[in-house]
């Protein structure tokens, strides 16, 4: 399977590069809207060929696939160009800027025939699975809330157009509660119907949120609460379910590396619950690997991506209004 990379980005370096070769795949090219940048990336990374012409990159008719890692504004126009070059598109989250060019992105590489994946690392986590298989298996019976903590402390390598930038899809809201919302949605495999929300600078965003806690209705009635940020340098992270015969309490998963403790609490008693420790990303490419020779979907695929964006809308939304605000998925 042979890739090319639009956009010289800090997680293709520290983690997706690893992940397409740990996967089997080849890396053909990059794309930088500088062409040093593109030159040097290219070398450091080992990638044969450093551009700054989209064109050029989507050209090479060898290639099978593109992962888009831009800021977040830059997803959609690049992606509608590699689905018009017929590359299959793995695109980091969100999917856009706003619900309806996601939606045209992902119904454009449907039409076409072509593979679209939303790089959601977390519901690839052994951690994840192992929760959500023990919900699927009733082993909590109803789940009547989930407690999401997801406050963190951006390192300051990270600390760019994220905490500045709102025309380039920064604030905590697009970066974070996407995740949220997919990790929830993999859990309940329901999508939520309603939210309120509050959002803050707390030390690092300038004119951006760094911080939201939002509350969320399910169409089961369980009710989600959830907290994310950039500004805790010390909160643990943590995913936790509640339901009528038990609960699940997991510690330090909501992050990009296989590690975490997870808890099972019943009548029964307390014990761990195992899981397996592969990587996250690499599993998420095998997927996408696979799906494109026709064996299964991605693990989160673009209307997962839809879904995840369409919440993180909603909270935005019900952040600067004050009000309760039902969450639009743009008709998928
Ligand atoms: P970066 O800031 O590292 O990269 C984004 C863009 O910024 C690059 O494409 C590049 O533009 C430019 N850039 C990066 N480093 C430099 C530099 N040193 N000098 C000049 N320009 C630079 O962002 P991230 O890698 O953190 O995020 C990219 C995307 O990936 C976002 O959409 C984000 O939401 C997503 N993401 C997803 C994660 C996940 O686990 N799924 C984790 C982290 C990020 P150009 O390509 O034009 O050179």
């Amino acid at each position: 399977m042979r890739w090319g990379l639009i956009g010289a980005s800090s997680i293709a370096a520290n983690h997706m590069i690893g992940a397409i070769r740990g996967a089997g795949g080849e890396i053909a090219s990059v794309h930088s809207s500088s062409p040093a940048r593109a030159e040097t990336y290219a070398a450091e990374q080992g990638i044969p060929f450093g551009t700054s012409d989209l064109d050029a990159l989507l050209a090479q008719d060898d290639l099978d696939a593109v992962y888009i890692s831009t800021t977040n504004e830059k997803h959609f126009a690049q992606a509608m160009a590699a689905i018009a070059a017929g590359k299959h598109v793995l695109c980091e989250k969100p999917l856009a800027m706003t619900v309806a060019d996601a939606v045209t992105m992902v119904r454009a590489a449907e039409a076409a025939g072509l593979v679209f994946g939303t790089n959601h690392h977390l519901r690839n986590a052994g951690s994840h699975i192992a929760i959500r298989d023990a919900v699927r298996a009733g082993r909590i019976g109803d789940v009547l809330s989930v407690r999401v903590f997801h406050a963190v402390y951006l390192p300051p390598f990270l600390q760019g157009w994220r905490i500045d930038n709102p025309a380039a899809g920064g604030g905590v809201i697009p970066d974070i509660v996407v995740h949220d919302a997919d990790t929830v949605r993999f859990h309940l495999g329901e999508d939520p119907v309603d939210v309120v929300a509050i959002d803050g600078a707390s030390g690092m965003g300038q004119g951006v949120e760094d911080s939201c806690m939002s509350v969320w209705s399910m169409p089961s009635g369980a009710m989600v609460m959830a907290h994310e940020s950039f500004t805790h340098a010390y909160a643990e992270s943590g995913f936790e379910l509640h339901g009528t015969k038990g609960s699940i309490v997991a510690r330090n998963v909501m992050t990009q590396r296989p590690v975490g403790q997870i808890t099972i609490k019943t009548e029964a008693g307390t014990e761990t619950l195992p899981f397996a420790d592969h990587n996250l990303y690499i599993r998420s490419l095998d997927q996408f690997h696979a799906a494109i020779k026709g064996d299964g979907r991605p693990s989160a695929d673009g209307i997962d991506g839809i879904k995840s964006l369409a919440v993180a809308a909603a909270v935005a939304k019900a952040a600067k209004t004050g009000q309760r605000t039902g969450v639009d998925y743009g008709g998928v």
